[in-house]
C-alpha cells in the first residue's frame, strides 16, 4: 500500500489559489479560494507526523493537528472534523484568520528544515467548511437541563467560546452585549476579505440553537451593572474585549477627517452587512477617491489599508516607524496588502497634521532603528531634519487598544485592574476579586488575537464549572 504520509519530499507546499489582485480588490469577499478536495488530502499527506507535534504546542488550543491531517490524507473528514471541533468553537474562524506563520506553521517541522509547512490553517478551514456544508455541525443536544445560570457580558470568540462550552454542560446561559449583532470584534473590526460575516453568522445561529440566550443592545454600566447581572446569575463572566483607541497628541490632531480604526472599519463592515451609516453615507468615512494615510504597523492597520483600496481610495500609504522585520502585523497580511497597491513607508513616523479645518499633509520625520526595547524589537529613533510632507485628506489612526474604564462603566469601583487598565483574575481560577465573577479574552490579555480569546474563554467555562459546583455542594450540605 502507498505510504499516505510524510510526503513532503516529493510533494511541494502549496496554498488555496488567491484570487488575482484585479478581482479581489473590486470586492470584499475572502481572497483565497477553497482547496479542493483532492489538495487538501496531498497538503495533509506531507505531514511529518512528529512524535513531539511543535506545531501541536505552539497552537493555543493545542489543537490536534497530526491526528486530522492524517485524517484528511486518509479521506475521512468526517473523523477529521469530530477531533478539529473538540478542541476548537471557531475552527473554520482560526483555519481563516489565525496568524498561523506566528503559530502552528511557523513551528512546523519541516518548515524549519526547509520544505515549507503543512498548511495547517488551509485544511483546518477544509475540514469545517465541509462540516458545515454537509450538516455534520449540529447544535448542541443538552443531556440533562441545570438550574444554575451564567450570565456572560461580551459576545465576542471568548463570550461566545465560554458559553458554548458550560451549555454543553447543560446550564443556562444568557449572553449580553451592547452591539446589536453578536460576534464582537469578528463582525464589526475584521473585514470580510479575510473572514466573510456569514461563518460567523452561522455560529452564532448554531448558539442560539443551542438553547444560549443572546440578549443585544444590552450595555453594562448604561442598562444594567455588574451587581445587577450578579443578583441575576450564579456567576458572570467579563469577555468585553479592549476597544479605547491609542491617541496621536500631535499638533493638528484635533483636524477633520482623523479617525480612529475601529469608526473607519466598523461603517465599512456595517455596509457591507447592508445597514445605514450617515458618516459613510455622506463620503466622511468613504476613502473614495482620497489620499489614505493609515498610521500604524499591526493587523489593523493592515486591514484599514485594505479596505480603503478596495473603497477605490486615490493613495494608500502606511507609515511605521520601524521597518517590515520589525513589524508586529501578520507577514502574510502585509504582502497581500502589498500586493493589493499599498505603498508602505517604512522607518516613518507622524510629526504634526497640517490642514484649515480638515487635514490636507501630514507633516513625517523619518527614523532609524536603535537597540532592542523591552519587546525585543529595534528601537526607533528620530533622524533630525528629516522633515517632508506626504497629501493626506483621510487619516486613520491605528497604534492599538486599551482597555475601557470597567470599574467605573459597570459602578464596581472594587473591581481590581492591572496598571494597564485589564481586569485582574487569579491566573488558575481565572476569577477576578468579586466572587463569582471571572474575565477571559482580550479584556485580561490587552488586544491580543481570536484563538487566545477562545481558549480563555474555553478555561473560564472549566473555572466557571467547578465554582458552579462547589457553590451547589456547599448548599447540598447545608440543606
Ligand atoms: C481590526 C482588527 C482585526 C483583527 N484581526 C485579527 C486577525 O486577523 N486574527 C486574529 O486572531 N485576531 C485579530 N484581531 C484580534 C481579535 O479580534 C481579538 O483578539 C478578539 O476578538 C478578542 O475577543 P474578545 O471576545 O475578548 O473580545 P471582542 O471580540 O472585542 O468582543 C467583546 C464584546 O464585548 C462587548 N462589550 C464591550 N463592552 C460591553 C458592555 N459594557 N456591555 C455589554 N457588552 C459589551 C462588545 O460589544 C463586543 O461584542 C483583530 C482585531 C481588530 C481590532
Ligand atoms: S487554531 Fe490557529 S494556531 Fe491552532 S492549528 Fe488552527 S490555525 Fe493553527
Amino acid at each position: 500500500m502507498k505510504k499516505k504520509m510524510l510526503q513532503f519530499v516529493d510533494l511541494n507546499q502549496e496554498t488555496p489559489v488567491k484570487r488575482s489582485t484585479v478581482k479581489r480588490k473590486k470586492d470584499f469577499n475572502e481572497i483565497y479560494n477553497e482547496f479542493v478536495t483532492e489538495k487538501a488530502k496531498e497538503q495533509s499527506s506531507r505531514c511529518s507526523q512528529c512524535g513531539v507535534p511543535f506545531c501541536q504546542i505552539h497552537c493555543p488550543l493545542s489543537n490536534n493537528i497530526p491526528d486530522w491531517l492524517k485524517l484528511t490524507a486518509e479521506g475521512r473528514l468526517k473523523e477529521a472534523y469530530e477531533i478539529s471541533q473538540s478542541t476548537n468553537n471557531m475552527p473554520e474562524v482560526c483555519g481563516r484568520i489565525c496568524p498561523q506563520d506566528r503559530l502552528c506553521e511557523g513551528n512546523c517541522v519541516i518548515e524549519q528544515s526547509g520544505h515549507g509547512t503543512v498548511t495547517i490553517g488551509s485544511v483546518e478551514k477544509y475540514i469545517n467548511d465541509t462540516a458545515w456544508e454537509k450538516g455534520w455541525v449540529k447544535p448542541i443536544k443538552v443531556k440533562k437541563e441545570l438550574k444554575q445560570s451564567i450570565g456572560i457580558i461580551g459576545a465576542g470568540p471568548a463570550g461566545m467560546a465560554c458559553a458554548e462550552e458550560l451549555r454543553k454542560s447543560g446550564y443556562q446561559v444568557t449572553i449580553y452585549d451592547r452591539y446589536d449583532r453578536p460576534g464582537g470584534l469578528l463582525i464589526y473590526g475584521i473585514p470580510n476579505f479575510k473572514l466573510e460575516k456569514f461563518v460567523v453568522e452561522r455560529r452564532t445561529k448554531l448558539l442560539k440553537d443551542s438553547g444560549i440566550k443572546f440578549v443585544q443592545n444590552f450595555e453594562v454600566g448604561k442598562n444594567d451593572t455588574l451587581y445587577g447581572l450578579k443578583k441575576k446569575h450564579d456567576a458572570v463572566l467579563i469577555a468585553t474585549g479592549v476597544y479605547k483607541a491609542r491617541e496621536i497628541d500631535i499638533e493638528g490632531h484635533s483636524l477633520k477627517n482623523i479617525f480612529p480604526a475601529m469608526d473607519f472599519l466598523t461603517a465599512s463592515n456595517r455596509k457591507g452587512l447592508g445597514d445605514k451609516v450617515q458618516l459613510f453615507d455622506d463620503g466622511t468615512l468613504n476613502a473614495e477617491g482620497k489620499d489614505v494615510v493609515v498610521i500604524g504597523g499591526g493587523d489593523t492597520a493592515m486591514d484599514c489599508v485594505r479596505t480603503s483600496i478596495r473603497q477605490k481610495a486615490k493613495s494608500v500609504k502606511c507609515l511605521y516607524r520601524r521597518d517590515r522585520e520589525n513589524m508586529p502585523g501578520s507577514a502574510r497580511e502585509v504582502g497581500n496588502a502589498i500586493e493589493e497597491g499599498v505603498e508602505f513607508v517604512w522607518l516613518t513616523s507622524p510629526k504634526r497634521f497640517i490642514g484649515n479645518s480638515k487635514v490636507e499633509e501630514v507633516e513625517v520625520l523619518k527614523m532609524k532603528l536603535g537597540d532592542p526595547d523591552s519587546s525585543g524589537r529595534r528601537r526607533p529613533e528620530i533622524q533630525s531634519g528629516s522633515e517632508y510632507k506626504i497629501k493626506a485628506d483621510l487619516v486613520i489612526k491605528s497604534l492599538g487598544f486599551d482597555p475601557e474604564n470597567l470599574p467605573k462603566l459597570f459602578n464596581a469601583e472594587e473591581l481590581v485592574i492591572s496598571k494597564w487598565g485589564t481586569i485582574k483574575i487569579d491566573l488558575k481560577t481565572m476569577q477576578t476579586n468579586l466572587d463569582g465573577v471571572f474575565a477571559a479574552g482580550d479584556i485580561v490579555r490587552g488586544a491580543s488575537l481570536v484563538v487566545w480569546a477562545i481558549r480563555d474563554g474555553r478555561d473560564a467555562a472549566v473555572q466557571i464549572e467547578k465554582y458552579l459546583q462547589s457553590k451547589e455542594n456547599k448548599s447540598v450540605k447545608a440543606a
